[in-house]
């Protein structure tokens, strides 16, 4: 069967589209070497980005797309996907060796708010979850689906595309190949794109040179109980800095903390490229963790909350 398109990457950008051209009649196949649900970082929203995703659903009649875009909506529609409420952003500024402190005035916190409504707010995406979730909608929706399949060839032909990969199951897997008038190169990373058409690679010069070190975690206490315990919680929040996308900022470095209603909690530490080489290799386990341990140990209030 030759596809209208065809999209490599299961990815929010892949599956969305995917579900718009299929809403729009067309027959399109969306591959990807992972299977859902997988690990995939970005997963707080903006009202930029929610209002976006709102006028998509408008447009192109997605009426189940609508809820994904606020807090509120999401939890009544969608009650399976695990998401997090984000009322805005909080930042707080850290001192090596010392337990978080701050002045009346709030010289060293700042809370950012986006939203005037818990019903209304922005939210942060288990992407685990909503990516297997869009990519059920778009199958649903009418597009073919093969996962688990990794891209070994991409060629040109007269009218369109041939694309062949190779099931990544076993050794030696089963080599398939589809034909499409439009190629979609949903990576993200350009991968495909950029390895199979001999494009130019410039993603270099958008890199930032930092680097960050993330994972989710259980049991991470909430920040606003830390504050509240220390005698450092203001009277009258304009909402609670865990309801937000939690900024810890530490010198040169800063770590982010996403609260889901699971219980879970996205954490990262991000700092220039150069510092993470002082950790030795970290391609390797056991040299990430012990950077995540002496990281924290610098920061004893953010190490009070991580466990
Ligand atoms: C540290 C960090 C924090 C971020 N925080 C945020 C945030 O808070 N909010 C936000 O909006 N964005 C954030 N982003 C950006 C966000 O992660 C990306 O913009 C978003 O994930 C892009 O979605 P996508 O669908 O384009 O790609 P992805 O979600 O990366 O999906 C790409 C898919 O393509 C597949 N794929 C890749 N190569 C191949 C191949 N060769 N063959 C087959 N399949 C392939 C992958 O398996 C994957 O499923 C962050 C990014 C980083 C690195």
């Amino acid at each position: 069967m030759r596809y209208d398109a065809i999209i490599v990457g299961s990815g929010f950008a892949g599956n969305l589209l995917g579900w718009i051209l299929a809403e729009c009649g067309w027959r399109v196949l969306i591959v990807d070497r992972e299977e859902h649900p997988r690990f995939a970082i970005g997963e707080s929203s903006t009202p930029l980005g929610d209002m976006l995703l709102e006028r998509l659903a408008d447009h192109y009649g997605l009426t189940a797309l609508k809820p994904l875009a606020r807090w509120g909506t999401c939890r009544q529609a969608l009650p399976q996907l695990r998401v997090g409420k984000k009322r805005g952003f909080s930042y707080f500024q850290h001192l090596p060796g010392k337990p978080f402190a701050d002045t009346p005035a709030h010289d060293h916190s700042l809370m950012v708010a986006a939203s005037a409504s818990d019903a209304s707010s922005d939210l942060h995406w288990m992407r685990s979850d909503v990516d297997a979730w869009l990519y059920q909608q778009a199958c649903q929706a009418g597009c073919a689906g093969r996962l688990g399949v990794e891209v070994i060839n991409l060629q040109r032909d007269g009218a369109g595309w041939t694309l062949t990969a190779q099931d990544r199951a076993e050794q030696g897997g089963e080599i398939e190949q589809w034909e499409c008038r439009e190629f979609i190169d949903a990576t993200g990373s350009s991968d495909v794109a950029v390895r199979y058409l001999g494009l130019n690679d410039a993603s270099e010069r958008l890199l930032t040179r930092t680097g960050c070190l993330f994972g989710h975690f259980r049991g991470v206490a909430g920040f606003a109980d830390w504050l509240e315990e220390h005698g450092l919680a203001d009277a009258s929040p304009i909402f609670n800095p865990d309801d937000a996308a939690q900024h810890h900022l530490l010198g040169n470095a800063w770590m982010w903390m996403l609260r889901f209603v699971d219980g879970t909690t996205s954490v990262g530490f991000v700092q220039p490229t150069s510092q993470w080489g002082t950790f030795g290799d970290l391609a390797c386990k056991s040299a990430r963790m012990d950077a995540w341990q002496i990281l924290l140990a610098r920061y004893p209030s953010i190490y009070d909350l991580m466990h």
